[in-house]
C-alpha cells in the first residue's frame, strides 16, 4: 500500500478549516508520520488541534463578568491602518510624551497631578518599589502581605524591586501605632508605607485595619495599590442606569477616595473594574510620578500605542458619562434582568432546545470577591462545554451537574445569534 498522500490529505482538511496551506501540509505530514493508517483522522485532529491554539475572539457564556482566562475586562481595540501621535506634539511638531493625555484625563478624573501607565498592575507595583524605594524599607502590614492571583505576591515583588519588606503589626489587626513603631525603629529605613487591597481574599471576625488617612497622618509617602481600578466608588456614571450604588461596587477600594483620603501614589490594573485594556496605572504626587518614569525599567515596561489609546478612549467615557453604553464591563455589568430574560426567550424559540433559568454573574478577576449580580440564561441538557468550544467562534459555558449554562450578561446582545449557531450545531 502507498503510504498516503500529503498533498491529497491537506486539500481534504482545507474543506473544513480555514487554515494556511502550509499549515495543513505540516498537520497531513505529521500525520502520516505518526499515524499512516489513519493519517485523515489524525491530520482532522491536528488541524483542530492548532486552530484550537490560535488567539480568537469568544462568546463568554461563563457569567463571569471579568473572565481571567479570557482577558478579563472585553474591550475592542482599534482597528485602523494609520498610525498615531503617540510620541508626537501635534501643537509645536515636536516630540512628545506618550503619557500625556492620559496624565490630562486622569488628572481631571482623579484630581491627581501626575499619571503614567504600564503593561499591568504588576509591573506599575514593582517599578514604584524600585524607583522609590530600592535598597530601603517598605513597611506592609502582615494582614495585606497577599498573593493575588496569577503569581502575583507582595514578598516577591518586593524582593524583585530591590526594596525591603518591613512586616507591620498581625495578620488580623494592625494599627497605626505599628506603622509608627516601624518608622521610628532605628533599624529601618522606611521609604514608603504600602497599602495592598487584599482584592480575593477577606479576612472577618476581629480585625482592624488601618485606613489610608490615618496613614497619610504620618511623614513617610503612603502608596495604595488599590488593584481594581474602580475610578470612584460613588460611581457617578451609573445614575439613568441603577437606582443605587450596588454594595460589591460601595465597598471596593476606588481610585478618587484613595487619592482624597490621603494617598500619595495610587496604582490599579486597567482591565479590571476600569473597564479597559490590560495596563497598569500609577497615579497621584507629580515628583513621586516623575522618579517612576525616569527609572531605568520604566523603558521595559511601557505599553504600546494600541493600549493607550483604547485607555484614552475608556477615560473619555468616564468624562462624557456614556460609561454604561460604551465601555462592555459597564454594559454587562447595568444590563436590566429583563432585558437578559427576553434573549433567553428568544434564544430558546430560536432553536427550539433549552430553558429558561435566573442565574448569578460574577464580577471576576478577584474583584468585588464573593459578590454576585442577578441575572438570566439559559440551560441545555448535558455537558456541551467542548462542542461549543468547537464553534467557529468558540462559545464557553460552565456546566454543572450535567447541564450546561450560558449566562446572558456577559453575552454582547449583538453575539446572541452565535450562540444560536452554536445551539443548533449541537442537534
Ligand atoms: C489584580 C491585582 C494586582 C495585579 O494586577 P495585574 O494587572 O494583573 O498585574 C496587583 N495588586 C492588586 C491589589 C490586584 O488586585
Amino acid at each position: 500500500m502507498h503510504p498516503p498522500s500529503v498533498d491529497a490529505i491537506a486539500r481534504e482538511l482545507a474543506k473544513s478549516f480555514t487554515l494556511p496551506h502550509a499549515v495543513l501540509v505540516h498537520c497531513a505530514r505529521e500525520a502520516v508520520r505518526d499515524a499512516p493508517q489513519d493519517a485523515q483522522g489524525v491530520a482532522q485532529d491536528n488541524a483542530l488541534h492548532f486552530s484550537q491554539s490560535l488567539l480568537t475572539t469568544v462568546v463568554n457564556g461563563t457569567g463571569v463578568l471579568l473572565h481571567t482566562n479570557l482577558g478579563r475586562a472585553p474591550l475592542a481595540m482599534t482597528d485602523s491602518h494609520r498610525p498615531t501621535n503617540l510620541e508626537f506634539n501635534l501643537a509645536n511638531g515636536e516630540r512628545g510624551s506618550r503619557h500625556s493625555s492620559i496624565s490630562e484625563l486622569f488628572g481631571q478624573l482623579l484630581n491627581v497631578e501626575d499619571a503614567i501607565v504600564v503593561n499591568n498592575n504588576a509591573a506599575a507595583v514593582m517599578l514604584v518599589l524600585a524607583a522609590l524605594a530600592e535598597g530601603r524599607d517598605v513597611a506592609v502590614s502582615r494582614g495585606e502581605s497577599v498573593e493575588i492571583g496569577g503569581g502575583f505576591r507582595i514578598p516577591d515583588v518586593m524582593e524583585q524591586s530591590g526594596a525591603r519588606l518591613v512586616d507591620v503589626g498581625t495578620t488580623n489587626r494592625t494599627r497605626l501605632r505599628d506603622y509608627e513603631r516601624a518608622i521610628d525603629s532605628r533599624k529601618n529605613d522606611i521609604a514608603l508605607l504600602l497599602k495592598v487591597h487584599p482584592s480575593n481574599f477577606s479576612i472577618e471576625g476581629f480585625t482592624e485595619q488601618t485606613t489610608i488617612s490615618e496613614l497619610a497622618t504620618l511623614e513617610v509617602p503612603v502608596v495604595a495599590d488599590i488593584g481594581s481600578g474602580l475610578l470612584d466608588n460613588t460611581a457617578p456614571w451609573l445614575q439613568g442606569y441603577l437606582d443605587n450604588v450596588p454594595s460589591w461596587i460601595a465597598h471596593e477600594p476606588a481610585a478618587r477616595q484613595a487619592i482624597a483620603d490621603g494617598a500619595d501614589l495610587i496604582t490599579f490594573s486597567g482591565d479590571k473594574l476600569l473597564g479597559g485594556p490590560q495596563c497598569g496605572v500609577i497615579a497621584g504626587r507629580a515628583d513621586l510620578v516623575a522618579q517612576c518614569a525616569a527609572h531605568p525599567l520604566m523603558r521595559a515596561l511601557r505599553p504600546g500605542g494600541h493600549t493607550l489609546l483604547a485607555l484614552q478612549n475608556v477615560l473619555l467615557s468616564y468624562s462624557a458619562r456614556t460609561v454604561c453604553s460604551q465601555i462592555p464591563f459597564w454594559s454587562m455589568a447595568t444590563t436590566p434582568l429583563q432585558e437578559l430574560a427576553t434573549r433567553a426567550e428568544r434564544l430558546i424559540a430560536a432553536t427550539g432546545v433549552g430553558t429558561s433559568v435566573a442565574l448569578d454573574s460574577l464580577i471576576g478577576a478577584g474583584s468585588a470577591p464573593g459578590s454576585t449580580i442577578a441575572s438570566h440564561g439559559i440551560s441545555l441538557a448535558g455537558d456541551q462545554r467542548a462542542a461549543l468550544r468547537r464553534h467557529a467562534t468558540p462559545v464557553i459555558a460552565r456546566t454543572v451537574a450535567n447541564t450546561t449554562y450560558i449566562d446572558l450578561r456577559s453575552v454582547h446582545p449583538d453575539d446572541d445569534s452565535i450562540i444560536i449557531d452554536a445551539v443548533n450545531s449541537l442537534k
